[in-house]
C-alpha cells in the first residue's frame, strides 16, 4: 500500500507565534475583532483564519486535527472531549427520527449502550449483526437505514471487519460507513479502504500516556462544517469540546506514534505465539489461527503490525481475577480498562468494559467469563516479560508443569 499515514504526520509544518518548533497554544476562550462586520463573517463561518469562541474553533484544536486528518488521508477532521463525544455527534448528526442504524454487535460498550439504550429515545432503531458475515448485514438493510457502523478491528473480541465489501455495500444503498478505528491507529487506515467516516479515541493508543480522554472524527470538509454549524451541528451544539492545552498535548503525542505502534505490535504478536504454543485459548489478529488474519493482512500496512491487543480465555472469572492480581503484584502491568498505555494493561471485559452488554448477547457473541483482555505495553525485553507471565501462569495453575493448558 502506497499511502503511509506516519509520513503525511512527519510531513506537517508548524511554526509557533515565536517561531517555536511547536505551535503556540491558544490560550483563549474568546476572540477580538478589529471589525464587526468580520465577526459576523466568522460567526457565520464565512471568514477563514479567524476565530471566535473556542467551543467552536481554536487554533490549538486545528492543529491537532490537521494531523489526524493526514494520519487517515482524510480532507479534515474535528476533534472532541472524549472519544464518545465524537461517535454519538456523528450519529447524532447523521440520523434523525425513523432512521436505522446497522451496527456491529462487538463494539465499545459505551457505544453499544448509546444504540441500545439513548438513541431508541429519539426514535433512532439499530440492529446489532455479526460485521464479519455481509451477506447477515445486506439482509439487515432497510428502506430507513442511514449508517452502517463497526469498529476496525473490535472491541474486546477482537473481530476484524471487511472495510472493503462494507464500503461496497455502503455505496451500493446509499449509507454512510462509520468505523471506529481505535484500535488499529496507522495499520489500517479505513478512509483509503472505503469508510466515509473514521473516528478515534484519542484516549488510547493515539495519545498513548492514560493522562486525557480525547476523541477525533475525520471526514470529508462538507461533513465537518456540518458538524460544526452553529445552527444544527452536533459537535458544536453538544458541546463536546477538547481544551487547547490538551490538544497540544496529544499533538505532541501522535508524533510518536508510528514507534510506538511497531513496539506494541511486536510484543503482542511474541506473547500471542507463545501463549497459543502454551496451549492457551489465543486470540490475536496477527495468528494464523485468527479467523480474520488473512483480511487483516490485506488491509493493514505492514511496517505497523497487527496491533498491542490480544485476549487469552483462562475458562472462568475466577482464573482470570487470580492472574490479573498476580501479575500486577509482579508489575508486569496495571489492572485497569483502557488500553494503548506503556504499561501492559489487562482486564476481564465481561465484568468491566463490556458489562453494558446483556449477559445473553455476551453469550452469543462468544464473550465468556474467563477472557482476559490485554493491551500490550512497549516492554523492552519482553522475553523477559513472557517468562515471568508464565511463571504466574503455572501459580495460578492455568498451565501446568508441561507447559500446556490444565
Ligand atoms: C475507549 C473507546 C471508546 C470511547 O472513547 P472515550 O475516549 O473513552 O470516550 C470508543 N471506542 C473504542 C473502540 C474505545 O476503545
Amino acid at each position: 500500500m502506497k499511502f503511509n499515514s506516519a509520513d503525511h504526520i512527519q510531513d506537517l509544518q508548524y511554526f509557533g507565534e515565536f517561531g517555536g518548533v511547536n505551535p503556540s497554544i491558544s490560550d483563549s476562550s474568546t476572540y477580538t475583532f478589529l471589525s464587526a462586520k468580520t465577526m459576523f463573517d466568522t460567526f457565520e463561518g464565512n471568514a477563514d483564519g479567524c476565530y471566535l469562541y473556542s467551543r467552536h474553533s481554536s487554533p490549538s484544536n486545528l492543529y491537532l486535527g490537521a494531523a489526524l486528518a493526514a494520519m487517515e488521508g482524510t480532507e479534515t477532521a474535528n476533534v472532541a472531549a472524549s472519544g464518545m463525544g465524537a461517535i454519538t455527534a456523528v450519529l447524532l448528526q447523521l440520523c434523525r427520527a425513523g432512521d436505522h442504524v446497522i451496527s456491529s454487535r462487538t463494539i465499545y460498550g459505551g457505544t453499544y449502550a448509546f444504540l441500545k439504550n439513548f438513541t431508541p429515545r429519539l426514535q433512532i432503531e439499530t440492529t446489532f449483526v455479526d460485521i464479519t458475515r455481509l451477506d447477515i448485514v445486506e439482509a439487515a438493510i432497510t428502506e430507513d437505514t442511514k449508517v452502517l457502523y463497526c469498529e476496525s478491528v473490535s472491541n474486546p473480541l477482537l473481530e476484524v471487519a471487511d472495510m472493503r465489501g462494507l464500503s461496497h455495500l455502503a455505496k451500493k444503498y446509499n449509507l454512510q460507513l462509520v468505523v471506529d478505528n481505535t484500535f488499529s491507529p496507522l495499520s489500517i487506515a479505513p478512509a483509503q479502504l472505503g469508510a466515509d467516516i473514521v473516528i478515534h479515541s484519542l484516549t488510547k493508543f493515539i495519545n498513548g500516556s492514560s493522562d486525557t480522554v480525547g476523541g477525533v472524527v475525520c471526514g470529508t470538509q462538507k461533513f465537518i462544517d456540518q458538524l460544526r454549524n452553529v445552527n444544527d451541528g452536533a459537535s458544536m451544539l453538544l458541546g463536546s469540546t477538547m481544551d487547547s492545552l490538551r490538544a497540544s498535548s496529544v499533538l505532541k503525542n501522535l508524533r510518536t506514534l508510528h514507534i510506538r505502534m511497531k513496539q506494541h505490535s511486536r510484543n503482542a504478536l511474541y506473547l500471542a505465539k507463545k501463549f497459543e504454543s502454551d496451549g492457551l485459548k489465543t486470540v490475536y489478529p496477527g495468528l494464523k489461527s485468527h479467523p480474520s488474519h488473512v483480511l487483516f493482512k490485506s488491509m493493514m500496512h505492514p511496517e505497523y503490525g497487527f496491533g498491542g491487543m490480544l485476549t487469552i480465555d483462562v475458562g472462568n472469572l475466577e482464573n482470570a481475577n487470580q492472574l490479573m492480581e498476580l501479575m500486577q503484584h509482579r508489575n508486569l502491568g496495571y489492572l485497569a480498562v483502557s488500553l494503548g498505555f506503556y504499561k501492559t494493561l489487562f482486564s476481564a471485559p465481561r465484568s468491566s468494559t463490556s458489562s453494558e452488554i446483556p449477559e445473553k448477547e455476551q453469550i452469543e457473541m462468544g464473550l465468556s467469563d474467563g477472557l482476559i483482555r490485554f493491551s500490550i505495553g512497549l516492554d523492552n525485553n519482553i522475553e523477559r516479560t513472557y517468562e515471568m507471565m508464565k511463571t504466574c501462569m503455572l501459580e495460578v495453575g492455568i498451565l501446568s508443569q508441561a507447559g500446556t493448558e490444565v
